[in-house]
Protein backbone atom coordinates (compact mmCIF):
# COMPACT_ATOMS: atom_id res chain seq x y z
CA UNK A 1 0.00 0.00 0.00
CA UNK A 2 1.33 3.11 -0.94
CA UNK A 3 1.68 5.62 2.19
CA UNK A 4 -0.64 8.30 1.50
CA UNK A 5 -0.29 11.09 -0.69
CA UNK A 6 1.19 14.09 1.93
CA UNK A 7 0.32 17.85 0.61
CA UNK A 8 3.62 19.57 -0.36
CA UNK A 9 3.91 22.76 -1.26
CA UNK A 10 5.69 22.59 -4.52
CA UNK A 11 6.64 26.28 -5.68
CA UNK A 12 5.59 27.42 -8.70
CA UNK A 13 8.58 29.05 -10.26
CA UNK A 14 8.83 32.88 -10.29
CA UNK A 15 7.91 34.44 -13.33
CA UNK A 16 11.06 36.21 -14.64
CA UNK A 17 10.47 40.21 -15.58
CA UNK A 18 10.66 38.93 -19.28
CA UNK A 19 7.55 36.52 -18.66
CA UNK A 20 5.70 39.44 -16.61
CA UNK A 21 6.23 41.56 -19.83
CA UNK A 22 4.79 39.11 -21.96
CA UNK A 23 1.44 39.42 -19.79
CA UNK A 24 0.92 42.91 -21.45
CA UNK A 25 -2.04 42.32 -23.06
CA UNK A 26 -2.78 44.83 -26.40
CA UNK A 27 -6.37 43.59 -26.29
CA UNK A 28 -6.84 44.76 -23.19
CA UNK A 29 -4.91 47.90 -23.91
CA UNK A 30 -7.34 48.53 -26.63
CA UNK A 31 -10.53 47.85 -24.66
CA UNK A 32 -9.39 50.27 -22.10
CA UNK A 33 -8.19 52.37 -24.51
CA UNK A 34 -11.62 52.20 -26.19
CA UNK A 35 -13.59 53.08 -22.90
CA UNK A 36 -11.91 56.16 -21.62
CA UNK A 37 -12.02 57.66 -25.29
CA UNK A 38 -15.61 56.66 -25.66
CA UNK A 39 -16.83 58.57 -22.80
CA UNK A 40 -16.31 61.29 -25.07
CA UNK A 41 -14.68 63.92 -22.76
CA UNK A 42 -12.38 63.30 -19.69
CA UNK A 43 -11.88 67.30 -19.32
CA UNK A 44 -12.16 68.23 -15.78
CA UNK A 45 -14.57 70.69 -16.51
CA UNK A 46 -16.74 67.93 -18.74
CA UNK A 47 -19.54 65.90 -16.87
CA UNK A 48 -18.21 62.87 -18.33
CA UNK A 49 -14.98 63.27 -16.56
CA UNK A 50 -17.40 61.12 -13.72
CA UNK A 51 -17.47 58.44 -16.00
CA UNK A 52 -13.76 58.52 -16.41
CA UNK A 53 -12.92 58.38 -12.41
CA UNK A 54 -15.74 55.57 -11.93
CA UNK A 55 -14.48 53.34 -14.64
CA UNK A 56 -11.01 53.61 -12.83
CA UNK A 57 -12.31 52.94 -9.27
CA UNK A 58 -14.05 49.79 -10.97
CA UNK A 59 -11.14 48.77 -12.92
CA UNK A 60 -8.66 48.95 -10.20
CA UNK A 61 -11.30 47.74 -7.19
CA UNK A 62 -11.15 45.07 -9.32
CA UNK A 63 -7.41 44.05 -8.92
CA UNK A 64 -6.85 42.07 -5.33
CA UNK A 65 -4.21 43.24 -3.70
CA UNK A 66 -4.62 46.98 -5.35
CA UNK A 67 -5.10 49.34 -2.55
CA UNK A 68 -7.26 52.55 -3.27
CA UNK A 69 -6.15 56.12 -2.33
CA UNK A 70 -7.80 59.58 -3.44
CA UNK A 71 -6.42 62.86 -3.61
CA UNK A 72 -8.94 65.59 -4.14
CA UNK A 73 -7.68 69.28 -4.69
CA UNK A 74 -9.43 72.22 -6.63
CA UNK A 75 -7.64 74.47 -9.06
CA UNK A 76 -9.36 78.02 -10.04
CA UNK A 77 -12.45 76.37 -8.54
CA UNK A 78 -12.30 73.00 -10.90
CA UNK A 79 -11.88 69.87 -8.47
CA UNK A 80 -9.28 67.70 -9.30
CA UNK A 81 -9.22 63.70 -8.27
CA UNK A 82 -6.33 62.11 -8.11
CA UNK A 83 -6.63 58.27 -8.03
CA UNK A 84 -3.65 56.15 -6.47
CA UNK A 85 -3.43 52.28 -6.91
CA UNK A 86 -1.12 51.08 -4.25
CA UNK A 87 0.65 47.78 -4.49
CA UNK A 88 2.47 46.39 -1.38
CA UNK A 89 5.27 43.89 -0.60
CA UNK A 90 3.24 41.40 1.31
CA UNK A 91 2.88 40.00 4.43
CA UNK A 92 4.04 43.38 5.48
CA UNK A 93 5.55 46.87 4.20
CA UNK A 94 6.50 49.32 6.85
CA UNK A 95 8.98 51.39 5.11
CA UNK A 96 7.91 55.56 4.79
CA UNK A 97 11.02 56.02 2.02
CA UNK A 98 12.01 54.46 -0.99
CA UNK A 99 8.55 53.73 -3.12
CA UNK A 100 8.18 53.99 -6.66
CA UNK A 101 5.77 55.15 -9.08
CA UNK A 102 4.36 54.99 -12.17
CA UNK A 103 1.83 58.02 -13.45
CA UNK A 104 -0.18 58.39 -16.61
CA UNK A 105 -2.47 61.47 -16.07
CA UNK A 106 -6.30 60.39 -17.30
CA UNK A 107 -7.82 63.96 -18.34
CA UNK A 108 -7.90 65.25 -21.35
CA UNK A 109 -8.65 68.33 -23.42
CA UNK A 110 -9.63 69.70 -26.94
CA UNK A 111 -8.53 73.18 -26.53
CA UNK A 112 -7.30 73.17 -30.28
CA UNK A 113 -10.55 72.60 -31.55
CA UNK A 114 -12.15 75.46 -33.04
CA UNK A 115 -15.10 77.17 -30.34
CA UNK A 116 -14.03 74.67 -27.65
CA UNK A 117 -15.94 74.72 -24.88
CA UNK A 118 -14.48 72.42 -22.17
CA UNK A 119 -17.80 71.75 -20.48
CA UNK A 120 -19.75 69.94 -23.75
CA UNK A 121 -16.91 69.85 -26.82
CA UNK A 122 -16.15 66.51 -27.10
CA UNK A 123 -11.93 65.54 -25.70
CA UNK A 124 -11.86 61.91 -26.56
CA UNK A 125 -7.78 61.75 -25.54
CA UNK A 126 -7.51 58.62 -27.00
CA UNK A 127 -3.54 59.28 -27.69
CA UNK A 128 -3.51 61.92 -25.10
CA UNK A 129 -3.17 60.02 -22.68
CA UNK A 130 -4.97 57.49 -23.09
CA UNK A 131 -2.75 55.18 -24.30
CA UNK A 132 -0.84 56.10 -20.93
CA UNK A 133 -3.50 55.20 -18.74
CA UNK A 134 -4.63 51.79 -20.40
CA UNK A 135 -0.85 51.29 -19.89
CA UNK A 136 -0.92 51.92 -15.90
CA UNK A 137 -4.50 49.52 -15.87
CA UNK A 138 -2.22 46.34 -17.27
CA UNK A 139 0.76 47.20 -15.08
CA UNK A 140 -1.74 47.48 -12.22
CA UNK A 141 -2.67 43.89 -13.31
CA UNK A 142 0.05 42.17 -13.78
CA UNK A 143 1.83 43.55 -10.62
CA UNK A 144 -0.59 43.01 -7.76
CA UNK A 145 -0.29 39.45 -8.08
CA UNK A 146 3.81 39.50 -7.58
CA UNK A 147 3.40 41.55 -4.50
CA UNK A 148 5.03 38.45 -2.57
CA UNK A 149 8.54 39.32 -4.25
CA UNK A 150 8.06 43.27 -4.14
CA UNK A 151 10.58 44.89 -1.90
CA UNK A 152 9.34 48.45 -2.33
CA UNK A 153 5.77 50.12 -2.55
CA UNK A 154 4.91 50.12 -6.51
CA UNK A 155 2.42 53.12 -6.48
CA UNK A 156 0.60 54.20 -9.76
CA UNK A 157 -0.73 57.06 -9.71
CA UNK A 158 -3.43 58.22 -12.27
CA UNK A 159 -3.34 62.04 -12.50
CA UNK A 160 -6.25 64.76 -12.94
CA UNK A 161 -5.30 68.16 -14.03
CA UNK A 162 -2.32 67.23 -16.36
CA UNK A 163 -4.21 69.27 -18.85
CA UNK A 164 -4.18 72.84 -16.78
CA UNK A 165 -0.41 72.49 -16.43
CA UNK A 166 -0.15 69.53 -14.17
CA UNK A 167 -1.78 70.39 -11.31
CA UNK A 168 -2.93 66.86 -9.99
CA UNK A 169 0.68 66.00 -9.76
CA UNK A 170 1.99 69.33 -8.55
CA UNK A 171 -0.65 69.16 -5.78
CA UNK A 172 0.14 65.47 -5.03
CA UNK A 173 4.01 66.49 -5.45
CA UNK A 174 3.23 69.32 -2.42
CA UNK A 175 2.23 66.69 0.02
CA UNK A 176 5.41 64.58 -0.53
CA UNK A 177 7.87 64.51 2.66
CA UNK A 178 11.35 64.31 1.91
CA UNK A 179 13.03 60.83 0.50
CA UNK A 180 9.39 59.59 -0.25
CA UNK A 181 10.20 58.20 -3.68
CA UNK A 182 13.27 56.53 -4.97
CA UNK A 183 12.04 56.97 -8.67
CA UNK A 184 8.77 58.55 -10.35
CA UNK A 185 8.37 56.94 -14.17
CA UNK A 186 5.51 58.93 -16.11
CA UNK A 187 3.79 57.65 -19.81
CA UNK A 188 2.21 60.12 -21.74
CA UNK A 189 1.13 59.98 -25.24
CA UNK A 190 2.72 57.07 -26.78
CA UNK A 191 0.88 55.46 -29.14
CA UNK A 192 1.12 57.86 -32.69
CA UNK A 193 4.21 57.28 -34.71
CA UNK A 194 3.74 56.24 -38.09
CA UNK A 195 7.53 56.12 -38.85
CA UNK A 196 9.53 54.95 -36.02
CA UNK A 197 9.08 53.15 -32.67
CA UNK A 198 10.29 55.90 -31.11
CA UNK A 199 9.81 57.42 -27.51
CA UNK A 200 11.72 60.57 -25.69
CA UNK A 201 13.21 59.87 -22.53
CA UNK A 202 12.87 63.26 -20.81
CA UNK A 203 15.04 63.69 -17.10
CA UNK A 204 15.20 66.63 -15.05
CA UNK A 205 17.97 66.98 -12.89
CA UNK A 206 21.17 65.20 -12.36
CA UNK A 207 19.72 63.79 -9.62
CA UNK A 208 17.48 61.61 -12.84
CA UNK A 209 20.84 60.61 -14.53
CA UNK A 210 20.74 57.22 -13.09
CA UNK A 211 17.25 56.39 -13.67
CA UNK A 212 17.86 57.87 -16.99
CA UNK A 213 20.30 55.22 -17.70
CA UNK A 214 18.32 52.43 -16.13
CA UNK A 215 15.77 53.12 -18.64
CA UNK A 216 18.15 52.72 -21.44
CA UNK A 217 19.77 49.86 -19.96
CA UNK A 218 16.29 47.94 -19.70
CA UNK A 219 15.58 48.80 -23.09
CA UNK A 220 18.39 46.29 -24.48
CA UNK A 221 18.55 43.88 -21.43
CA UNK A 222 14.57 43.03 -22.17
CA UNK A 223 15.05 43.30 -26.06
CA UNK A 224 12.03 45.65 -25.73
CA UNK A 225 12.89 47.01 -29.21
CA UNK A 226 11.86 51.39 -28.12
CA UNK A 227 14.08 52.77 -31.14
CA UNK A 228 15.63 55.59 -31.48
CA UNK A 229 15.10 56.10 -27.44
CA UNK A 230 15.83 59.37 -27.23
CA UNK A 231 17.31 61.08 -23.71
CA UNK A 232 16.52 64.24 -23.39
CA UNK A 233 17.21 66.61 -20.38
CA UNK A 234 13.78 68.84 -19.63
CA UNK A 235 15.43 71.87 -17.12
CA UNK A 236 13.25 74.29 -19.38
CA UNK A 237 10.13 75.94 -17.99
CA UNK A 238 8.88 73.96 -21.01
CA UNK A 239 7.70 70.63 -19.12
CA UNK A 240 4.48 70.04 -20.00
CA UNK A 241 4.34 66.77 -18.04
CA UNK A 242 3.56 65.30 -14.67
CA UNK A 243 6.86 63.95 -14.42
CA UNK A 244 8.31 67.22 -14.66
CA UNK A 245 6.51 68.10 -10.48
CA UNK A 246 8.67 65.37 -9.58
CA UNK A 247 11.84 65.93 -11.51
CA UNK A 248 11.95 69.88 -10.20
CA UNK A 249 11.02 68.52 -6.67
CA UNK A 250 14.56 66.81 -6.92
CA UNK A 251 13.33 63.21 -7.10
CA UNK A 252 14.47 60.96 -9.42
CA UNK A 253 12.15 61.36 -12.42
CA UNK A 254 11.50 60.45 -15.91
CA UNK A 255 8.85 60.30 -18.63
CA UNK A 256 8.48 58.14 -21.77
CA UNK A 257 6.35 60.33 -24.40
CA UNK A 258 6.25 59.67 -28.55
CA UNK A 259 8.11 63.04 -28.92
CA UNK A 260 9.23 66.04 -27.58
CA UNK A 261 10.02 69.09 -29.07
CA UNK A 262 9.90 69.61 -33.02
CA UNK A 263 8.98 67.34 -35.69
CA UNK A 264 11.98 65.26 -36.82
CA UNK A 265 12.80 62.69 -39.26
CA UNK A 266 11.40 60.12 -36.71
CA UNK A 267 8.50 62.23 -35.72
CA UNK A 268 5.96 63.49 -38.38
CA UNK A 269 4.08 65.46 -36.03
CA UNK A 270 0.30 64.45 -34.22
CA UNK A 271 -1.76 67.06 -35.48
CA UNK A 272 -5.45 65.49 -33.72
CA UNK A 273 -3.42 65.98 -30.03
CA UNK A 274 -5.57 68.20 -27.95
CA UNK A 275 -8.58 68.07 -30.64
CA UNK A 276 -12.05 66.37 -30.88
CA UNK A 277 -10.05 64.11 -33.70
CA UNK A 278 -7.79 62.37 -30.85
CA UNK A 279 -9.62 59.42 -31.38
CA UNK A 280 -8.84 55.80 -31.06
CA UNK A 281 -7.87 55.72 -34.83
CA UNK A 282 -4.97 58.08 -34.63
CA UNK A 283 -3.28 54.98 -32.24
CA UNK A 284 -0.92 54.22 -35.18
CA UNK A 285 1.46 52.97 -33.54
CA UNK A 286 0.49 50.02 -31.27
CA UNK A 287 3.87 47.86 -31.25
CA UNK A 288 5.12 51.28 -29.96
CA UNK A 289 2.10 51.25 -27.59
CA UNK A 290 3.00 47.90 -26.34
CA UNK A 291 6.38 48.73 -26.03
CA UNK A 292 6.27 51.54 -23.98
CA UNK A 293 3.83 49.90 -21.32
CA UNK A 294 6.95 46.97 -21.21
CA UNK A 295 9.50 49.55 -20.98
CA UNK A 296 7.44 51.18 -18.10
CA UNK A 297 7.10 47.84 -16.27
CA UNK A 298 10.59 46.63 -16.57
CA UNK A 299 12.22 49.71 -15.45
CA UNK A 300 9.65 49.40 -12.42
CA UNK A 301 10.28 46.40 -11.47
CA UNK A 302 14.01 46.45 -11.91
CA UNK A 303 13.53 49.11 -9.48
CA UNK A 304 10.59 47.24 -7.06
CA UNK A 305 11.35 43.57 -7.53
CA UNK A 306 12.62 41.86 -5.03
CA UNK A 307 13.39 38.31 -6.27
ZN1 LIG B 1 -0.86 64.37 -21.95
Amino acid sequence: MNPPATPTAVPSPKPTIADLLGQIDPNKLNDHLNVLAGFGSRDVRHPAHAKAVAYLYEQLGAIPGVQLQTQRSAYQSIPLENIFAIIDPTPTYARETGWVIVSAHYDSISNRTPGWDPRTTAAPGADDNGTGTAALLELARIVAPQRSRLKERLVLAFFDGEELFFKGSAAYVSTLPKGRYQAAINLDMVGFNPIADRLDLLWYTQGSAQLRDLAIATNQKYAIGVAPLNAQFAADGNTIMDAAPFGLAGIPSIAFVQRYGENDATFPGNYSFHTVNDTPDKITNKRLWLKAAKLTLAVALEIALAN
